[in-house]
């Protein structure tokens, strides 16, 4: 094999994180399988309205990069981008695709038929509905009730794929038999996201109201930014500018 080269900015924490997979939910993963640009490409973009490129040392790269996320000049940071490998329940994945910004391919059941990889929540993680917000889950049930809850939505998987895989057997086409899935059904995307978009995705699914499910995946893309673009990160968590 060739060794390869490359005059592309590096980031070494983000080669790291290249290729590892990591568990998410039950069945759920996360893998960056691709990257363009490192904290400097930020520096480096906006230091053309000064025509410079290079600062004088990594401090000031480190300052300019968290003024520049305080002052939201935020366009800099659309010069970095990530692209993830996401298997996600479909529930999930409905969430992610409001994330318009992003650009994405997903595994097509129309052209192959869908794993038997099902979503279910663990006992001590099947939630009440929240007494005030309508949106969110609250409290946990009772042991006796999230057994059953648990149970119920195991079988409710296991008779969806059946009828799925009868209806493949009958002859129905894949993207017609596929109706009978459940949104608990794993699906797969390669999801690209610039950095600026990125953060506001996390802005949004790392808070407490963002649905515990999405927030997982949030937390696991989290962890591999502060990786490997880490003065991006420390910016994205400086405390916000007063009076904005
Ligand atoms: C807790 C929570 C609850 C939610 N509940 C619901 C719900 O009940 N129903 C529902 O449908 N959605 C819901 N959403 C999705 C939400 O409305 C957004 O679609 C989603 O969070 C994506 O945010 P975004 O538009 O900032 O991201 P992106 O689509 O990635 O856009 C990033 C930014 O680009 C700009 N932008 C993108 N598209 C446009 C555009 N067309 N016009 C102008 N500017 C644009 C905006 O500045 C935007 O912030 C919920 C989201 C959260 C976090």
């Amino acid at each position: 094999m060739s060794e390869s080269k490359t005059g592309r900015p590096i980031s070494e924490g983000a080669e790291e994180e290249l290729g590892k997979v990591y568990k998410v939910l039950n069945l759920g993963e996360v893998e960056l399988v691709d990257y363009l640009g490192d904290d400097r490409s930020v520096a480096r973009a906006a230091r053309t309205s000064y025509q410079r490129s290079e600062g004088k040392s990594d401090e000031h790269d480190k300052r300019l990069i968290t003024r520049l996320w305080k002052d939201r000049h935020t366009s800099p940071f659309e010069m970095v981008s990530l692209t993830f490998r996401i298997r996600l329940p479909i529930f999930v994945m409905r969430q992610h695709v409001r994330h318009r910004t992003a650009s994405l391919n997903e595994w097509s059941f129309r052209y192959t038929e869908c794993p038997d990889l099902f979503y279910k929540p663990e006992v001590d993680d099947v939630r009440g509905q929240h007494t005030t917000n309508k949106q969110m889950s609250g409290e946990g049930l009772s042991p006796e009730a999230s057994k059953e809850a648990k149970e119920m939505i195991e079988k409710h998987n296991s008779a969806s794929y059946e009828a799925y895989q009868k209806l493949l057997k009958l002859g129905v086409a894949r993207e017609q038999a596929r109706v009978v899935l459940p949104v608990s059904a794993y699906t797969q995307i390669i999801w690209r996201m610039d950095m600026r978009n990125l953060l506001g995705y996390f802005s949004l699914r790392l808070a407490p109201d963002a649905q515990k499910e999405i927030r997982e995946y949030a937390k696991v893309m989290a962890e591999i930014v502060k990786k490997g673009w880490p003065l991006i990160w420390e910016a994205y968590e400086s405390p916000p500018p007063t009076g904005s």
